[in-house]
Parts: structure tokens; sequence; C-alpha cells
């Protein structure tokens, strides 16, 4: 009989505590309804004028008023909140904002490239039922700091390797329905201040400098805080668990990506604190990155050991392998086809379309 693991930190119900976690800034938990996770750790950065807030949540009532509640045991009011930060396109990052920029009138920030995308999962496939059992650059150009209003995404079509357009597999497709619907819903209030990397933010009275690190998505950002040695990580790296790399990017090679990203969140200096969405703060940065890199680097692997048994195949046949089959589905093929690619793009193999319209490798 197999033991049944124990949760992971990032799994754990958001606790009402507010606790500080370096100077000025507070770590508050938000409840999220998401697979594979069971907080958001939405941060406030407080200065003389009220406070910036980083990922503020789903859009959910019941996420606004843990927010209203958190803020109140510091003393602060959603009227506070001068600035709300978004790290990353995801519903549980960015879905609390609209509420609290008509609130309190706040200013918008997030990466010049923020796009609305398909529903992703938030981590990787393998995470997911962990329990359940369930070169090239963004143009960064000076229309990139123009505000704008992210429009809302479609899902039609087929996939790029000929699938279906993500299906969440059975137990949590209910869920991310909803999840949908309540995206479909939101009207997305607009990015008042766009920003790219390097950009310097004033906040929690000194100076954050903003690091641009696609891979999870390709508008992800960080926040870096070398005085006081605070990295504002997002999903970027997360404590336990590797998050989600979907082959539905615009990028050519998220997981090439995400692997520079990870060696510039590795290579800054002067981090002692690490602050991820999801879980507890940590310290080791560098090792961090080593060890998500390490689990690619596994199933890179794995993919090449797979083409030498089976042959050519279509990114379904390597997922078939590559992952047990409670985590089958496009969701899965997404993130096969993240790693083939990659392969493929580094001259291990060639991709060819068959008469179904399906992607053949041959690594
Ligand atoms: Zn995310
Ligand atoms: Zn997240």
């Amino acid at each position: 009989m197999q033991a049944k693991r124990a949760k992971r930190q990032e799994q754990e119900d958001a606790q009402e505590e507010v606790t500080e976690v370096a100077e000025n800034v507070l770590r508050m938990q938000l409840p999220i309804v998401i697979p594979g996770l069971g907080h958001v750790n939405c941060f406030a950065l407080i200065d003389d004028e009220g406070a910036a807030v980083v990922d503020p949540g789903l859009p959910t009532p019941g996420s606004f008023k843990a927010l209203e509640q958190r803020l109140g045991q510091a003393g602060l009011r959603m009227k506070n909140i001068h600035t709300v930060i978004i790290t990353h396109s995801h519903p549980d990052h960015f879905g609390g904002a609209r509420r609290i920029v008509e609130a309190s009138g706040a200013k918008l920030v997030a990466h010049g490239t923020f796009r609305l995308g398909y529903q992703k999962p938030e981590v990787s496939v393998d995470d997911l039922h962990a329990h359940e059992c369930a070169d090239h650059a963004p143009v960064e150009s000076d229309e990139l700091r123009k505000p704008f209003t992210p429009e809302t995404p479609s899902f039609e079509g087929r996939t790029p390797w000929g699938g279906d357009r993500p299906r969440p597999p059975f137990k949590m497709r209910m869920r991310y329905r909803l999840m949908r619907t309540i995206g479909n819903a939101m009207r997305f209030p607009t990015i008042t201040k766009p920003v790219l990397g390097g950009d310097v933010l004033r906040l929690a009275k000194r100076e954050f400098i903003v690091v641009h690190t696609p891979g999870h998505t390709e508008d992800h950002i960080c926040l870096h805080d070398p005085a006081e040695e605070v990295f504002l990580a997002g999903d970027h790296v997360l404590p336990t668990i590797t998050p989600h790399i979907s082959g539905l990017s615009s990028h050519p090679d998220p997981l090439k990506a995400f692997f520079d990203s990870l060696d510039e969140a590795a290579a800054t200096p002067h981090v002692s604190t690490v602050l991820p969405a999801h879980g507890h703060p940590f310290k080791d940065l560098a090792a961090r990155c080593e060890a998500i890199k390490l689990h690619h680097d596994e199933r890179l692997e794995k993919v090449r050991s797979i083409a030498r048994e089976i042959g050519p195949a279509s990114v379904e046949a390597f997922t078939q392998r590559l992952f047990k089959k409670h985590s089958w589905g496009t969701m899965a093929d997404s993130e096969t086809y993240a790693h083939l690619e990659h392969l493929r793009i580094l001259g291990e193999g060639d991709a060819r379309m068959d008469k179904r319209g399906k992607l053949i490798y041959e690594l």
C-alpha cells in the first residue's frame, strides 16, 4: 500500500495571520481554488503613502474579503492601496486587481507583454497529481510602456502539435470550467504602468528592480530589492513544486526561456530572502533554481530515451510514456511539446506533420 505523502507547503490552506517577512513587507495569504495549490501569497509593501500589493489573488468576493481582513490586521484599508503589481497573467495573481483599482484608484503595474492567454495549470502536471491522484527576446520598446487593457483570450482552434485545445484532466475539469467562467466574466482593468526588465520601482521605502523572467509565462516578472536582499519570485521559483511550462506560448522555446530566467535569478547577487507566490519564504534562491533545472534535465533525458525506444512518434505518444495515465491530456501534452521542441531546436531531431495533421517527432 502506498503511504499518503504529507501536504506540500504550496498546498496548505490560506492562514489568516499576517507576517512581516522583510522590512515593510507583509505576507498575506489569500484562499484560492486551483488544482495543486491552497493559497496565494499577496505581499503588501508598506510606505508613508500606504501600500503597494503584489499579486492580489483571485477575482472572487471571498478573496477580496480575505484581503480586506488581512489589511485590517496591518491597520490598512483598501483605499490605502496606491499600487497593484501583477507578477504574471494567471488568475490567482491578477484576479483581485479590478476590485482594488475600483475601490482605491490604485495604479496597475505589470510587464509590457502582459497577455491573457489559455487557462494553463499553475504547476507541473506531476505536481498536480502529487496528492490528488489525482534566442528570442520580446520586443522591448517604448510601445510596451504605453498603458493598455488586455483582451479576453479565445479558446478556439487546434494546438500546434495537432491536438485539441487544453482540456484539463477529468478530475479538474469542473474546477477549470469555474475558473474560466470567472475569467471571462471579468473586465480587465487598464495596466496604467507597464514595466520592463531593469525598471526601478520605489516600494516599501526603497528601490526594487524589475527582473523579467519569461518561462512559466512570457510576461512573468520578479522584483529584487538589493538593499534588504529580498527577491519576490512570483511563480518563477517555488519552494517545492515546479511551475508548469506550457508549449502553448508565443515564445518558440519556452523551456529555453525558463532555463535562461532560472540562470538569471540564480546569478542575482544580494538575495537572502526569497518570497514565492505560493508556499513559505526561503533562503537559497540559486540552489532552488538548480534543483528545478535538474528536474527538467531529467525529463529531457527521459524524452531522449523514449525516442530511442519508440522511434518517430506524436506528442501524445511521448506523453503516454512520460506521464502516468491519470495525467494524460492536453495539459500534459503541452509540457511534453515544450520539451520536444526544446530538443528539436537544440538540433537533436526533427518534426514533420503527418496526414492527420499531427506533428511526428524523430529524435
Ligand atoms: Zn502562474
Ligand atoms: Zn500562481
